[in-house]
């Protein structure tokens, strides 16, 4: 072996170097100066590892998540209502009941989601996502997944993209995407900063955190598809003279504006792979001709057919533009990958 270059600090490693689990080489410097933690983890020869049990996980902690959004949920809710029932524009004890019965069936329905979700999750445990050999593995008694690493992306912060973290109680966590699958590691306080330093070290790409904005999108989305249906909608109904397609081609507007916005906010969240086969021109094509056929059939069934195809065109449309662009996007990480070998054999 020649010289090597600390994948950190990119300078030469001297004697004093460290191996980690992505087989390279790493200045001890370096290493110690991100985590003495991982230093000791690495010295001793120990894997990079995490394992969630199906007893660390719990029903319970899903519901106390889900108290804070129902709470808000419900006060949107009863907050108008109890101001119409002040001015008089409502009877006081049926609005009462009719929250009531509300609020009881969202708590039900939170408890059931609970319920069944953590027999689900639990199915799936024990969980072990390791870093062996350049790879991430994760292995859990269904299947084993194994990503080269380079291949794979992360970032701090909000654990959402794993479902597994609603029940294990881990908001903000390592979530690491690969190309086929989004986990977050890091549910006791060494091991995430064990993972959060190996993947700084290893200088793996970061990708965006949404959050906050993935809501924005959507919100905007679906604002602007509604002005472009209505503006559309106000075309045909001055065309035709029926006024209803004023409000249908707005609010058929929205509903494609939803739809794009869920798209665009869900975007290669759960990896490339999975979304290309999530992301199809055809079901895409299909939901839009729906919608476009609810709205038309207000002005018989030719309307709707019209209104259905043109709609079903702009979905298949978006669909496809989604599929060519994830086609790239998967072309580009193997090529990264290629680039990253090709880079790495030079010094072996
Ligand atoms: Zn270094």
């Amino acid at each position: 072996m020649d010289s090597v270059n600390c994948p950190y600090c990119s300078h030469t490693v001297s004697a004093d170097s460290v191996m980690l689990w992505d087989n390279r080489f790493y200045c001890s410097e370096c290493v110690t100066s991100i985590s003495p933690a991982l230093f000791r983890l690495a010295t001793s020869g120990s894997p990079l590892e995490e394992t969630v049990y199906p007893e660390d996980i719990s029903a319970l902690r899903y519901v106390t998540l889900m108290t804070i959004p129902m709470g808000l949920c419900g006060a949107v809710v009863a907050l108008p209502v109890g101001w119409m029932c002040l001015i008089g524009k409502f009877d006081f004890w049926p609005s009462l009941i009719v929250l009531a019965c509300l609020g009881g069936f969202a708590s039900i329905s939170i408890l059931v989601q609970a319920i069944v979700g953590v027999t689900v999750q639990r199915s799936r445990l024990p969980r072990k996502v390791l870093i062996e050999d350049g790879y991430l593995r994760i292995v859990s008694p269904q299947d084993e997944q194994s990503s080269e690493l380079q291949a794979c992306k992360w970032r701090f912060g909000n654990t959402d993209g794993d479902t597994l973290c609603l029940f294990s109680g881990l908001r903000n966590g390592v979530l690491i995407q690969t190309p086929k699958t989004v986990i977050a590691c890091g549910h006791s306080s060494e091991s995430l900063e064990h993972w959060r330093a190996f993947l700084t070290l290893a200088r793996l790409t970061e990708f965006p955190t949404l959050g906050c904005m993935r809501v924005l999108v959507v919100g905007l989305v679906t604002i602007g598809g509604g002005f472009v249906g209505a503006g559309l909608g106000y075309v045909v109904s001055t065309l035709t003279g029926r006024p209803s397609w004023q409000f249908g081609l707005a609010f058929l507007g929205a509903a494609d504006g939803l739809a794009i916005g869920i798209i665009l906010a869900t975007w290669n969240i759960d990896g490339v792979q999975s979304a290309r086969s999530r992301l199809h021109p055809a079901p895409a094509a299909l939901i839009f001709f729906g919608l476009g056929l609810n709205i038309g059939k207000a002005d018989g069934w030719t309307s709707a057919l019209i209104c259905a195809s043109a709609n079903g065109l702009l979905g298949g449309l978006i669909g496809w533009l989604c599929h060519v662009r994830l086609r790239v996007e998967s072309k580009q990480n193997s090529a990264e990958v290629d680039h990253l070998d090709r880079n790495e054999s030079r010094y072996e």
